[in-house]
């Protein structure tokens, strides 16, 4: 991008001429690649930066909105809103930015009405006049910003949780009663089943979701979020990290189930059987994989006493299904439209294009099975998230 023109000159027979060129043209101040994912009322944004000019030590990238967005948080990033001006300040860990260098940050809005990606903005007060208004490829799997951590400065406000993503890390919970977006259901009766933010266990931060499972139908419990999901659109990556102490038993049980408004609200469900995870569909008690024991050894258990990351993609479109446990694609989890035997040929018996509207962490047995299960960092977006 940066171009250094020289003049030049041309020895002509016995005389000089001189061509004239332009003088050297400032680099932009910055360019901004902007990828909003949105829905009704909101959206998230995910925002790179690169900076065009000389290295910097911190930075601001300010923009106005058109219309009536209204930032409610931001991540990476220090994102405050004055009237329809937004700025977002560089934390310190991404504060430096070498001539050509890049971070993301992203913050999530409401609006109402258009919302368009601003025309303004600026760096460090100087407009990036060059804003790179070109589509830029979005990569399927960013990877995010690999900052060079310095201990003692400021770390991103949703720790554990990856930019693009709606994300939770339980570290805003105040009580032991899940509050804010979650709240604890008790889907049929209410017994030994329990959940609470648990402070002495945690993925990243210092709080997360602990719930004792308990067999039984009066112990099922949920806590239920009906904001992460709906950042996604039509097509849902989930990330959660998840550690529990009880191998998955033989009998079906759920662990994270997600209402399907395309299903008559019946629910999705990811739990486990025959010792594997396993999605289950409530409409029709379709199994993935089929619960044969060539289908059980595609699917994989779920290691104990240790964190989990658990990664899969719900695709509304053509509803498709993958999964990765700790970064390793499960092939017995995958519902590729094609039916593989032992897979997903029971799941294919029907027309299935989900619209997931909440996403419940917690337990339900239908028989045997008792489980203590933490869950942090629970991510949801239109890309995947990574671990
Ligand atoms: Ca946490």
């Amino acid at each position: 991008m940066l171009r250094r023109l020289a003049a030049a000159a041309l020895l002509v027979g016995a005389g000089f001429v001189v061509l004239q060129v332009p003088p050297a043209t400032a680099a932009p101040a910055c360019s901004v690649d902007w990828t909003a994912n949105q829905w009704a009322t909101g959206f998230t944004a995910d925002v790179q930066v690169t900076n065009g000019g000389a290295p910097v030590t911190s930075w601001t990238l300010s923009w106005t909105f058109s219309g009536d967005q209204r930032v409610t948080n931001g991540w990476n990033a220090t994102v405050t809103q004055t009237g329809n001006v937004v700025t977002a300040a560089s934390v310190g860990w991404n504060g430096a930015l070498a001539t050509g260098a890049s971070t993301r940050f992203g913050f999530q809005a409401t609006f109402s009405g258009t919302n368009a990606k601003p025309a303004d903005f600026t760096f460090n007060g100087v407009s990036c006049s060059g804003d790179n208004p070109g589509p830029t490829p979005s990569s399927p799997s960013p990877s995010p910003s690999s900052p060079s951590p310095s201990p003692s400065t400021s770390t991103p406000p949703q720790e554990g949780c990856v930019p693009a993503a709606s994300c939770d890390s339980f570290e805003t919970q105040t009580g032991t009663t899940p509050g804010g977006n979650w709240a604890v259901s008790y889907p049929d009766c209410s017994g030994a089943g329990t959940a609470a933010i648990d402070r002495s266990v945690a993925h990243s931060g210092a709080a997360s979701l602990r719930v004792n499972g308990a067999a039984g139908y009066c112990n099922h419990v949920f806590v239920r979020n009906t904001q992460l999901l709906g950042t996604a659109g039509s097509v849902w990556y989930v990330r959660y990290w998840v550690r529990h102490t009880t191998a998955l038993p033989a009998s079906h049980v759920t662990a994270v189930a997600m209402r399907d408004a395309n299903d008559g609200n019946r629910d999705l469900r990811f739990g486990g059987q025959n010792g594997a995870l396993q999605f289950n569909r409530a409409s029709d008690d379709a199994t993935l994989p089929e619960q044969s024991p060539a289908g059980v050894a595609l699917s994989a258990p779920l290691p104990v006493n240790v964190w989990n990351c658990l990664e899969f993609k719900v695709d509304g479109r053509d509803g498709t299904i993958e999964t990765w446990l700790n970064n390793s694609p499960v092939p017995g989890l995958v519902e590729d439209g094609v039916p593989t035997h032992d897979i997903d040929s029971q799941w294919l018996n029907r027309t299935w294009r989900p619209a997931l509207t909440d996403l419940r962490l917690g337990w339900e047995s239908y028989g045997e099975g008792a489980d203590t299960l933490w869950y942090d960092d629970v991510a949801v977006s239109a890309v995947r998230n990574g671990c």
